[in-house]
Order: structure tokens, then C-alpha cells, then sequence
């Protein structure tokens, strides 16, 4: 059976030059960098709070990959970043070289950036369609308890991670592996309370061990435990005895933007954590006593749909570190990808291409290899006045396994908000924007290039 939705007549309740959809590090680094050319910028955020994944999944570690390398932040995240410390400090960590949020404060410390930065901001504003005039995009449409609301704007970035206003647009995408469309796993992070802190961090940090002893008990298969996920990072060690973020329970073979599969992710992952929580008890000294403490708002994902874009970046790319004339953004060689399928015994090489197994690839001290990223990876094939930023740009799943870094996501975000602010500026569409220009702006923004 099927249903016909009527046509509504809809205000246009705002119009501005950049419409930024999404509020997570893309997002933010996209409406921050528009509103600074001077663009009137509106960022929507379908929930209640900033930060994407960072605050809703509690990926409070966001560069543990650069430690030990030659590679620091620059541009906005550093920006964030610095200012966040001098208000809110080590976020209670106790754990050596702290450079965590907590993604509580990071929430308040984002509403106030946000209102300086001069970005007008609606949470609670689900983008789920657009209205098109031919090949541009005159109208987003926000669904809201009181009904649609529409909101117009010269250019629209879409940061939504999945790529919503791209696909509602009519915009292709790619999603997850090319053979089976598995994504990697859906995540919920959760904390827990009661740890004995000053037992965990006499001689050395425990919870680095605890991780190592974790993997060995899995592999030699006496956990007992139903989660596939082998590996156990831990975040913020606190004096109140709380471990801010376990990143543990993994559902696989999911679809993201899928609500029956979403459903099933975050009661999988509770159930889990109900079994953690007891493994642990009985299991490692110091979590005797633990109590969960929160669960993140929502299941996290590292990956979805990929946009077609006027250029698709490959790992193969990355390996011969092609340079771009149109580079936006130079990151360090890395890739991430935990196993789609829930494979954990593979070899995890990136000749796999996440098929055998987690491919884990960082950076040692003496290694200076880097990427770019094209700006055509954030130009669409279609849509003249749409722009994407984050981990949805246009990439193979290989390569968007080392893009989806937060930091890299704020990076292409940033790109994405300099070069609407411009193209409104100079009345052209975004793919036309003068790419020198979008650079030099970029740079005296702190970017590094
Ligand atoms: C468990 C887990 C651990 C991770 N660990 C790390 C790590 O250690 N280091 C690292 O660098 N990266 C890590 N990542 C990856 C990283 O979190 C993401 O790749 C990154 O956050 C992507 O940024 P983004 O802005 O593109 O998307 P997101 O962070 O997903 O933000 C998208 C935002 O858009 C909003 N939104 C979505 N759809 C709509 C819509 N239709 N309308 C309005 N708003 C919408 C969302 O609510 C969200 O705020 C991890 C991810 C997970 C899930």
C-alpha cells in the first residue's frame, strides 16, 4: 500500500546567505568560518545541543592519533580548543597528556563560541527535505511539533555526516563498502562512576593495561561477552571516580539512516553494556564498585552515505600523496576503519580495504606523510548553490576512514563556510568561487594549508 503526502503552502520564516545544517564539527567549523567573511549565517541542529558526535556520543578523545607524531591542530579546532582549556581546563582528567573535552562543557562552551562568533543558531530543527527551483535549492524544510518550517538561503552546507540535504536534493551517494554496503559499526558510548581512581593510577595509568588484558581475554575467547568489539578505550579518568567515555559497545551490519536498524543498534549496545558492567565488576580490580553512570544520547556512526562530488578521493590518493591545485586542507596519513562486518580476526592491513579485519594505520614520530583534500570533494555533481563538509564528502570508504577525523571533518567544514561566504560575496555558485581566494582566507584564519 502506499500513501500520498499533500503539498503544504509554507512561510519562509528566514532568509540568509549561509544555511549550515548540522552542528557537528563539520557544522561548526562551516558556520564559524562563513559568519567570519561576513556572511549572515543560521546553523540548524536537529538536537538539543552542539558538537555532533563529540557531545551526542561522547567522543571526548579527538586527536589521540596525532600523539607522538609530528602533527598538532591548527585553525579553528585549535582556536576551540585553546579557548575551551582556559575556561574549563583538563575537563577533571587525571590521565596523562589530557587533551579531552567533556562533552558537557563542551556543549555550554559551544553556545557561547557560537553567539560571539555572531552565528544565528535553532536546535530541534530536523532538516528532512528541500524545495528546488531547477538545479538550486530555494527553500530547506525543517520539521518542527508545530509543522514545516522553511528556511531559504544563497548557499546551503550540508554537514549532517549523512549527507541529508545532499540526498534530499537528488544529489547520488556512495555508502559504506562497495560489495555489501556495510558501514562500520554503530557505537554507545557510555560512563560509568564508582572506579577506584587512586588504585588505577598508582604506577602508571591501569586503564592502558586493563585495554591490553581486555584484547587478550576476548581473543582467547573466555569474555564471555556477546559484543564482537575486541578493543576497550577508556577517556577521562576523574577524582569522583568516574571514566568519562568507554568506547565498547559495537553494533554491526547496520544501517544508518535507517530508523528499524537505528532502533535496533541502541538496544543492542544497552544490552551490552548491562553485560559489561558485570564482566568488569567481577573481573578488574578497581571497577569492584562501578555504577553506570550515563549512556550517550544517542548511538554514534563513523561512517554513511558518501556524496558524489566533482572529485572522489581514494586511498590511492592518499598512498601516492597526490597534491591538489585546489587543495583545502592538508591532513596527516592515517586511517581508522573498525571491521563492517564484525571480522576481528583479520590482519587489519589497509590492502584489506575493510574486508580482513580492523585497518588501523597511524603516524610514528619520524613519518611526515600527509594528504590533501580537493575542493571539489565538497562541490556536489549537482545542486548549484550546495556545499558538503565532514565525514559525507566525496571519498572512497578507505579514504573516508582517515577524513571522518574530527579534526579533518572541522578542516573541510572550515573550507566549506570560507567558500559559500565568498561565493555569496562575489555572486557566483560555489563551484566557481576563486579557489586562491578561498585559500588565502583560509590561511589568515589559521589554517595551514
Ligand atoms: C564511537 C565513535 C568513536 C569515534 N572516535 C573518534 C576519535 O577518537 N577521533 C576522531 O577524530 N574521530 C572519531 N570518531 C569519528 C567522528 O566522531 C566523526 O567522524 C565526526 O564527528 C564527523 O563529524 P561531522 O560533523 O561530519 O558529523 P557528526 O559529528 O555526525 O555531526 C553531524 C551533526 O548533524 C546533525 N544532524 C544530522 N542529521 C541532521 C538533519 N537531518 N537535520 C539537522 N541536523 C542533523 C547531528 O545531530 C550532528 O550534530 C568516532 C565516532 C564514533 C561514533
Amino acid at each position: 500500500m502506499t500513501v500520498i503526502i499533500k503539498p503544504k503552502e509554507v512561510e519562509v520564516s528566514r532568509e540568509v546567505d549561509v544555511l549550515v545544517v548540522g552542528g557537528g564539527p563539520a557544522g561548526l567549523g562551516a558556520a564559524v568560518s562563513a559568519a567570519r567573511t561576513g556572511a549572515s549565517t543560521l546553523l540548524l541542529e536537529k538536537r538539543g545541543f552542539l558538537g555532533g558526535n563529540i557531545t551526542a556520543c561522547y567522543v571526548e578523545t579527538c586527536n589521540w592519533f596525532l600523539a607522538g607524531t609530528q602533527f598538532s591542530t591548527h585553525g579553528l579546532y585549535a582556536e576551540i580548543e585553546d579557548a575551551y582549556r582556559i575556561e574549563y581546563g583538563r575537563s577533571h582528567d587525571l590521565r596523562e597528556g589530557s587533551r579531552r573535552f567533556s562533552a558537557d562543557y563542551l556543549r555550554i562552551f559551544l553556545d557561547e563560541f557560537l553567539e560571539k562568533e555572531g552565528v544565528q543558531v535553532i536546535l530541534h530543527s530536523f532538516v528532512n527535505d528541500v524545495v528546488m527551483d531547477g538545479e538550486r535549492i530555494q527553500a530547506v524544510i525543517i520539521q518542527t511539533k508545530q509543522g514545516p518550517m522553511a528556511v531559504s538561503a544563497k548557499v546551503v552546507i550540508d554537514a549532517t555526516g549523512d549527507g541529508d540535504v545532499a540526498v534530499a536534493a537528488g544529489v547520488p551517494y556512495r555508502q559504506g563498502r562497495d560489495t555489501d554496503g556495510y558501514c562500520q559499526p554503530g557505537t554507545l558510548n557510555f560512563r560509568v562512576a564508582g572506579v577506584d581512581t587512586h588504585y588505577l593510577l598508582d604506577n602508571g595509568d591501569k586503564l592502558k593495561e586493563i585495554g591490553k588484558k581486555f584484547e587478550k581475554e576476548y581473543l582467547s575467547g573466555r569474555t564471555g561477552l556477546d559484543c564482537k568489539r575486541k578493543d576497550l578505550p577508556f577517556g577521562r579518568l576523574t577524582r569522583a571516580g568516574v571514566i568519562s567515555y568507554i568506547n565498547y559497545p559495537c553494533s554491526y551490519m547496520i544501517d544508518p539512516t535507517s530508523n528499524v536498524d537505528l532502533s535496533r543498534g541502541e538496544i543492542e549496545c544497552r544490552a551490552y553494556i548491562k553485560q559489561f558492567l558485570n564482566y568488569m565488576r567481577n573481573n578488574f580490580r578497581g571497577f569492584e564498585d562501578i555504577e553506570l553512570a550515563s549512556i550517550a544520547p544517542e548511538i554514534g556512526f563513523r561512517d554513511s552515505r558518501r556524496i558524489e562530488g566533482k572529485y572522489c578521493l581514494t586511498h590511492q590518493d592518499i598512498e601516492a600523496g597526490k597534491r591538489f591545485d585546489d587543495a583545502i586542507c592538508v591532513f596527516p596519513r592515517m586511517y581508522d576503519m573498525l571491521s563492517p562486518d564484525g571480522n576481528m580476526l583479520g590482519d587489519g592491513r589497509l590492502e584489506g580495504e575493510g574486508y580482513k579485519g580492523h585497518i588501523m594505520v597511524h603516524l610514528g614520530p619520524d613519518d611526515d606523510r600527509t594528504f590533501q583534500v580537493p575542493y571539489r570533494c565538497l562541490v556536489p555533481v549537482k545542486t548549484d548553490n550546495l556545499l558538503v563538509a565532514g565525514r559525507c564528502i566525496s571519498s572512497s570508504h578507505v579514504a573516508e576512514s582517515g577524513i571522518r577525523a574530527i579534526f579533518a571533518c572541522m578542516l573541510t567544514g572550515q573550507a566549506a563556510g570560507v567558500a559559500a561566504g565568498l561565493s555569496v560575496q562575489a555572486k557566483v555558485v560555489p563551484a566557481g568561487v576563486n579557489i586562491a581566494q578561498v585559500r588565502g582566507t583560509l590561511e589568515k584564519q589559521g589554517v595551514r594549508i
